[in-house]
């Protein structure tokens, strides 16, 4: 038996936000990053919306980018003292994500960490609060996904929880608050819907249910990403929805080896951070030539419904083609080296990485199966560009 689940309502189009208006209960938290959607305005127009609807609210603020197993604990005990019956996180990737932990830990005090790990090993929620995910960035789509990314800083790990607990019960995709992205984060979040769309179509788990989703997101994203970019209004909207079309996708079909390679070579040298859809970016072409030795029929597909002509393989290399064109388009590297990896430490680190990205819990869904040692190469041709033979 397969699931396919999304939050109950998906409000969206401009001033969606005031929706707030209208929400029943009495009491909601709502839980912030760093202070952008303060700066904007968008906080206080949500405490005045809530005011209207005669909702007592409280602000957790301050979650960290990469949000911590610590920040969950203290959000967490917050909502223990406030006892809301609304979770509203608003914000980026960070915030949504850090709420949907922070939940868990509200409803179930004595639940540990550790007994979370496990995908699809949640205990049964909303006995408390129901969640309200606002989002403000146009790529990790987290507020429609079962998904959130938590950080144990002691082990130096990153944990994707997943659990369909999790998945928001209403997601508010307001044009106005992706507006405020800067170019390069537009560049890099698009990127990373492009990559969660194609990876959810060829993944494993792909369904009539969740190709559909994926289709419509990768035209959107390669009709509107360069424009949204440039700073046009009107593509940034559909970029928002664009990204949110391709997370209800990859929530019900899971992702595949780029999410796996970026996740693990992310934070892995001392030359600095690679950011998430900068990395799913650079790797992807490399990924979905190797991968078509297994799913070259789906890569044609999604090929075609973009109007590339001609044979499955002529149709794979034209969309890796495409796909080259749009990162010269919005700055992005080709390879790990022009991105600034240094090569010794490249080499130093590479098998290690590769070990890790093979264990990644994306790395079960993608179309085919790989090795350490295959993994290894892959990664060393991202870092020089090399040709992907094997
Ligand atoms: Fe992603």
């Amino acid at each position: 038996m397969m699931r396919f689940t999304l939050p109950r309502d998906i409000y969206y189009g401009k001033d969606a936000l005031s929706v707030l208006k209208t929400i029943k209960g009495k009491k909601a938290i709502m839980v912030l990053g760093g202070g952008s959607m303060k700066k904007f305005g968008f906080v206080d127009k949500a405490l005045g919306y809530l005011k209207e609807a005669g909702i007592e609210t409280k602000l957790f603020e301050n979650v960290e980018p990469d949000p911590s197993v610590e920040t969950v604990m203290k959000g967490a005990e917050a909502m223990r003292e406030f006892e809301p019956d609304i979770i509203i996180s608003m914000g980026g990737g960070s915030p949504i994500d850090a709420a949907k932990a922070m939940w868990v830990f509200y409803e179930y005090p004595e639940t540990s960490f550790e007994s979370i790990i496990q995908p699809f090993s949640f205990p049964e929620l909303r006995k408390k609060a129901k969640f309200i995910a606002v989002s403000s960035t146009s790529g990790t789509a987290t507020e429609v996904t079962a998904f959130s990314v938590i950080t144990d800083y002691a082990k130096g790990i990153k944990y994707p929880l997943a659990d369909f607990n999790i998945t928001p019960d209403i997601a508010i995709v307001d044009p106005e608050l992706a507006s405020t992205m800067p170019p390069k984060l537009t560049a890099h979040t698009g990127m990373d819907a492009l990559t969660h769309a194609i990876e959810a179509y060829v993944s494993t788990m792909n369904s009539p249910f969740t190709d559909p989703l994926a289709l419509k997101a990768i035209h959107m994203v390669f009709d509107y990403l360069p424009d949204s970019y440039n700073g046009d209004t009107n593509a940034r909207e559909q970029m928002h929805y664009a990204q949110c079309l391709a997370g209800e996708a990859f929530s019900n079909a899971l992702l595949g080896i780029v999410h796996s390679m970026a996740h693990k070579t992310g934070a892995a040298f001392s030359t600095g951070h690679i950011p998430h859809g900068c990395a799913n970016a650079i790797y992807l072409p490399y990924v979905i030539k190797f991968n078509a030795k297994c799913a070259e029929a789906r890569y044609a597909d999604i090929a075609r419904s973009v109007g590339i002509e001609g044979t499955d393989a002529e149709c794979v290399k034209a969309l890796c083609d495409k796909i080259d064109a749009y990162n010269v388009k919005l700055n992005i590297p080709k390879t790990l080296k022009e991105f600034g990896v240094l090569e010794d430490e490249f080499k130093e680190k590479v098998a290690a990485i590769a070990v890790n990205a093979v264990g990644d819990a994306c790395t079960g869904s993608n179309p085919r199966p790989i090795t350490p040692e295959e993994m290894e190469k892959l990664l060393t041709c991202t870092y020089y560009g090399t040709e992907v033979d094997f």
